[in-house]
């Protein structure tokens, strides 16, 4: 059996083969290990083995994980929800996470900002874009990502940091950088519209790259990569997701 701790080398080890083949440094690079779906024991083997960045797609379950943790004595854990998010459940991701990936909308951010407690940082927070056009994704659309983060921007509680993206599964390595090139050069030219108005503004962030693509968006410019089942094996749920998507516990 592999465990946890190898499955995290490999994925490293991965990273560093695709930044020095891609002309990265790898201090540029942040590795998320996705742990939905997995017990508070998989997130302490990981934590163990030196990983600090977690992801959460579920409210409950992400809020029940970030207690358990902290109730283990890890306290320097950062939680990052990705997930797509309700504006009935943006109290606790406000109070429990320190990133969100997923803002699509005025509204969900307004509601965190207002929810974020006086005594935390800011929330860290990236606009998903929606490359792809498929209607029924998350996700603004690329036109209207300026618009967007310029409200996020202006917003108290957050502090916008970039962008992220979900894009299908491409066919081969070309077709992913090609779709994860329009983020990064969307990244780039909201970076230089955003700082005209606010001189302090930066998207130092790109949110993409998972288990199966994590090269091409190394390739392409990523600074975040968001890593599950090549971290945490494959997840028990498929057929099941709708049940989790709904917000109840796997
Ligand atoms: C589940 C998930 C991931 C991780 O996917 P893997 O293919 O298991 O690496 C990354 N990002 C988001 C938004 C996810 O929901």
């Amino acid at each position: 059996m592999t465990t946890i701790d190898e499955r995290l080398q490999q994925v490293r080890a991965r990273i560093a083969r695709a930044c020095v083949q891609h002309g990265r440094d790898p201090a540029g690079v942040r590795l998320l290990a996705v742990s939905k779906t997995w017990g508070p024991e998989a997130v302490w083997q990981a934590w163990q083995a030196g990983q600090r960045d977690f992801g959460e797609n579920y409210v409950q379950e992400g809020v029940e994980k970030v207690r358990s943790l902290r109730a283990l004595g890890a306290s320097d854990l950062v939680w990052h929800f990705i997930g797509p998010l309700q504006c009935n459940k943006t109290r606790p991701v406000a109070e429990h996470f320190d990133w969100v990936h997923s803002i699509d909308r005025l509204k969900i951010a307004q509601r965190l900002s207002e929810q974020r407690p006086a005594g935390h940082k800011p929330l860290q927070v990236c606009i998903q874009v929606n490359l792809d056009g498929g209607a029924n994704k998350a996700g603004v659309p690329a036109a209207e990502a300026l618009a967007l983060a310029q409200q996020v921007a202006a917003l108290p509680r957050l502090q916008l940091r970039g962008l992220m993206c979900i894009p299908e599964p491409a066919p081969d390595f070309a077709a992913a950088c090609r779709v994860f090139g329009q983020l990064a050069a969307l990244r780039v030219q909201m970076q230089g519209q955003l700082q005209g108005q606010m001189p302090e503004q930066r998207l130092d962030t790109l949110s993409m790259g998972m288990s199966d693509d994590l090269e091409a968006a190394l390739a392409s410019g990523s600074t975040l990569l968001r890593v599950g089942s090549a971290i945490f094996g494959p997840r028990a749920y498929a057929a099941g997701a709708a049940a989790s998507v709904s917000g109840k516990e796997k």
